[in-house]
């Protein structure tokens, strides 16, 4: 996830706002800032340089409202100034949206008067104090995200400053470059934007001085009793920022973090900072800012994050940390970034890896995206809950992957080229990407970013009629009609058509709700499939898709059903899982003796315990015919027998064949706590067994007919 800065550059008429302060461009910050770990303290100065404009006679700051404000001074004079502790959000943010307002909770204002008479650019220094420290903690309610929030730490296991914690004055929206000179206690080491110029100890403290030339839209520091090691990658200085019990890590992250510096240097244009820089955490996070990705401990120690979020970071430094994102436009940069990386290197694994992926984006979309929650890509801002990822990255991914097979790679290539070419260290929207598109390939693109940013919604595609017939000698034709159901896009669409020895691949081009498909052949055709490798970003029938958990995970109308005939150990235990699974205000829980067949039909349903523990199996058992079957505490599941395990298994639910079905048998109370939770990540399986907390098998049903294949 990249932290996301909220950044509103919304041209709004002046009248209604006229009470609002003027923003001013800030062209630079220059922080030197001391930290006291034990006091939680920063005592620190901002020299802010500011671009004049007219009738500007008053600046005001954003600060941390436990900041004292100690001296301002204008060009070199003491100025006046006034804090303001209480302000309402409505009268100095010009983006009064929640989020943004809880941007700024946290914050006071720094009103300076200016004198008359300033140059075009003109420097103010304000010089202050105080403690930050709230540390981190879990929000009271997360169900998707693991989400760690703090309003900024300077506290004895990190420092952890964030823009909205305030810790240096700022206004509402500027890109700004960023110098900071930090001073801490030696054996503190501190990470920020930039190139690191200096680093030096004298008398017990240490001093670094980092420098970005280039602007940016927000500054965290990072500090903490860091191990650095470091190693050149041609112009780029690689470093890991670890805690010392991690320094084994080091040198694969410097390696990987080297070669995805390379790699996107020659596949793009050439990384667009001094260092990168990989930084451990005290508490989750997997932020990506400019020039350093911030890892908690969890994470980083994952094997595989080098072969996957790694490159995803270190791709970011392109896509949203120097070509920035226009938020009021909507977040491109999160599908480009996972198509260029997440999707790339399944590309580099093989074709059947990056097919599966791309299947499992339609899916996913499929199962979690429904009329009422669906959002166009341009109103995409961050992933929150499950449908927003399904849209804001994996749609967004499939819109690029769409564009790269419409123009081809050598155009495709170009285009991102120039797109950072003209936009680097500025803000940039999908109108701009359109720009960069139609100029490489010549094409009228209108229709096509319509469709896919600024409406909502997924074609879905079926295959109607489709006969063969033989003409004359060895002549043969195949027809039928491609049929768009729901609403009716522009597409591109892969067919194949199957012979004995080989495969003719070729693209329809539809912009009907019914196309006629009309082929001849030399030799006699086999079969034809529409879009069998998913390359097209559509609705997936029901046949085109097995089971999964998220069919039960994913669905706001889910009915869960809970055994009555189990031990009060397993009962409290599977009662406390099914509030955990359900939001609050959502679907339905019921016992197995309460729950009716109307409410089975209403929704996809989650029956929890053994047949023996929940009646409801009466009902819906059938469905398991042939996958799975309970023998006591011995299961038989794809083939195989377990004994004493915990299974989990998704079904399509057989009163309502649009819904699933999930079935949970736990083998102890303690397993139904500890997995809890977990289940929200293996939502793309079929099924899985766990033996304690530890998945020993899992996998994903065979699809039994895809009514897009149609063979004679
Ligand atoms: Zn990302």
């Amino acid at each position: 996830m990249r932290k996301i800065i909220i950044l509103f550059l919304l041209l709004m008429p002046v009248a209604s706002f006229a009470r609002k302060p003027i923003i001013p461009e800030i062209k630079h910050h220059k922080i030197e800032a001391r930290l006291n770990i034990q006091k939680h303290t920063i005592d620190a100065s901002d020299e802010i340089l500011v671009k004049n404009r007219e009738n500007l006679h008053e600046l005001v700051f954003f600060l941390n409202r436990n900041l004292r404000v100690k001296a301002v001074q204008v060009e070199g004079n003491p100025a006046e100034f006034q804090v303001v502790p209480e302000f309402s959000a409505a009268d100095v943010i010009r983006d009064v949206r929640k989020d943004t307002k809880d941007f700024y909770a946290n914050a006071q204002l720094l009103k300076i008067t200016l004198p008359p008479h300033l140059l075009n650019l003109f420097r103010v220094k304000v010089t202050y104090a105080g403690k930050i420290y709230d540390p981190p903690h879990v929000p009271a309610y997360a169900r998707d995200a693991a989400a760690v929030e703090t309003r900024g730490v300077i506290g004895g296991k990190g420092v952890f400053l964030a823009p909205e914690s305030h810790w240096f004055p700022a206004v509402e929206t500027s890109l700004a470059s960023h110098e900071v000179t930090t001073n801490t206690p030696s054996g503190w080491e501190t990470v920020t934007q930039g190139a690191r110029i200096s680093h030096k100890t004298e008398d017990g403290r240490l001093t670094v001085h980092w420098k970005n030339d280039h602007p940016a839209d927000g500054l965290y520091l990072i500090a903490g009793r860091y191990d650095v090691r470091e190693l050149q990658a041609g112009p780029v200085t690689i470093y890991t920022y670890v805690f010392p019990e991690d320094t084994a890590l080091a040198e694969k992250y410097l390696t990987y973090s080297a070669k995805y510096v390379k790699m996107y240097s020659k596949l793009l244009n050439p990384y667009p900072y001094k260092k990168f820089a990989v930084v451990e955490n005290f508490f989750p996070t997997g932020y990506g800012m400019p020039s350093y990705t911030v890892l908690g401990q969890t994470v980083l120690r994952l094997p595989f994050i080098v072969y996957t979020s790694l490159g995803h970071e270190i791709l970011h430094n392109w896509w949203g940390n120097s070509v920035f994102v226009d938020y009021a436009t909507g977040n491109w940069c999160e599908g480009l970034t996972m198509y260029m990386a997440d999707y790339y290197y399944k590309t580099l694994r093989g074709p059947e890896q990056a097919k599966e992926y791309r299947y499992g984006i339609d899916r996913n979309y499929t199962l979690y995206v429904n009329d009422k929650n669906d959002f166009p890509l341009d109103r995409f801002l961050n992933r929150t809950a499950m449908y927003t990822r399904m849209i804001g990255y994996g749609k967004s991914a499939m819109v690029f992957h769409m564009l790269r097979r419409w123009v081809g790679d050598a155009q495709f290539y170009e285009a991102l080229r120039n797109f950072i070419r003209h936009k680097q260290f500025q803000i940039a929207g999908w109108a701009d990407i359109q720009k960069e598109f139609e100029a490489v390939s010549g094409l009228n693109m209108t229709v096509y970013f319509d469709q896919w940013v600024h409406k909502t919604g997924a074609p879905r595609l079926e295959i109607k009629d489709v006969s063969r017939h033989k003409t004359s000698g060895q002549k043969w034709t195949l027809g039928g009609n491609l049929l768009q159901k729901e609403r009716v896009f522009r597409l591109r669409v892969p067919i194949q058509v199957y012979f004995r020895s080989d495969t003719l691949d070729t693209v329809l081009v539809t912009a009907q709700a019914k196309t006629p498909l009309s082929f001849s052949f030399d030799q006699k055709p086999l079969g034809i499939g529409i879009d069998p490798d998913y390359n097209v970003m559509r609705r997936l029938n029901h046949g085109e898709m097995s089971p999964v958990l998220s069919l039960a995970l994913s669905d706001e109308n889910a009915v869960i059903v809970l055994p009555s005939r189990s031990t009060p150990e397993f009962a409290e235990a599977y009662r406390l899982l099914a509030h955990q699974l359900i939001p609050p205000g959502d679907g339905m829980i019921k016992s197995d003796v309460e729950v009716t067949n109307a409410d089975l039909k209403s929704g996809s349903v989650f029956v929890l315990g053994s047949p023996e523990e929940n009646a409801v199996y009466g009902k819906m058992g059938a469905a398991l015919k042939g996958r799975l079957a309970f023998r006591g505490k011995t299961v038989s599941l794809a083939g195989n027998t377990y004994t004493g395990k915990s299974v989990i298994a998704a079904f399509w639910n057989p009163l309502n064949r649009q819904k699933g079905l999930c079935v949970f048998q736990a083998a102890s109370p303690k397993v139904v706590r500890s997995l809890g939770m977990k289940m929200m990540h293996y939502g793309k399986y079929s099924y899985l067994v766990f033996d304690g907390t530890k998945a020993i098998a899992k996998g994903e049903w065979p699809v039994k007919e895809n009514p897009l294949i149609v063979k004679f």
